[in-house]
């Protein structure tokens, strides 16, 4: 059985994260959603309604979800990834920037660890501009986010920053 480990802040979820979610699924037998929380950085959103938003965003389509975990980690991926029994990582690849970073890591994280290969899926062209740190700032600019996250994102996201 092939189990894959997805690394991310997820802070909050996207539609870019969703994209590679759904693409994942439909590659490997189980997957495992790793939400890294690291102390000394607060997020906006703690690991239970970043675990909820995911689940609660996967629940809305009409997708099995029986081979998907969400976990959470902090120190190295490759431990996360191991310690969660996958024999690979799952990135998403928005562009050359990322391609760069990811290489760096990929390169370093398989010196680390030979037998844990990481794999690389492109962004659909729809969610290839979104991130989730600029989601943040338009959402506690008031701006509109809508488009970029689901729909129950969007929902927490307007609650976070009512006043
Ligand atoms: P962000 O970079 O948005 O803050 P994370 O740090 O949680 O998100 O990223 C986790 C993983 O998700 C990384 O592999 C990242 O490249 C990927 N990812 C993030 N946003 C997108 C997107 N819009 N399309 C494809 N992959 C994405």
């Amino acid at each position: 059985m092939k189990t894959a480990f997805y690394p991310g802040s997820f802070d909050p979820l996207t539609n870019g994260h969703m994209d590679i979610i759904l693409k994942a699924l439909r590659l490997v037998d189980h997957l495992v959603v790793g939400i890294g929380v690291h102390p000394g950085k607060a997020p906006l959103f703690s690991f239970e309604e970043r675990r909820d938003l995911i689940a609660d965003a996967l629940d809305a389509l009409p997708v099995a979800t029986d081979h998907l975990t969400i976990v959470a980690f902090d120190g190295l991926t490759i431990e996360a990834a191991r310690a969660n029994g996958a024999s690979c990582m799952i990135r998403g690849l928005r562009d050359s920037t990322d391609l760069n970073y990811e290489m760096q890591l990929a390169g370093m994280n398989g010196t680390m660890d030979a037998e844990l290969d990481t794999i690389f899926l492109p962004a659909s062209p729809e969610v290839r501009p979104i991130t989730a740190t600029i989601v943040r700032q338009i959402a506690s600019m008031g701006g509109p986010f809508k488009a970029f996250v689901p729909d129950n994102v969007a929902h927490a996201l307007s609650q976070k920053f009512q006043s």
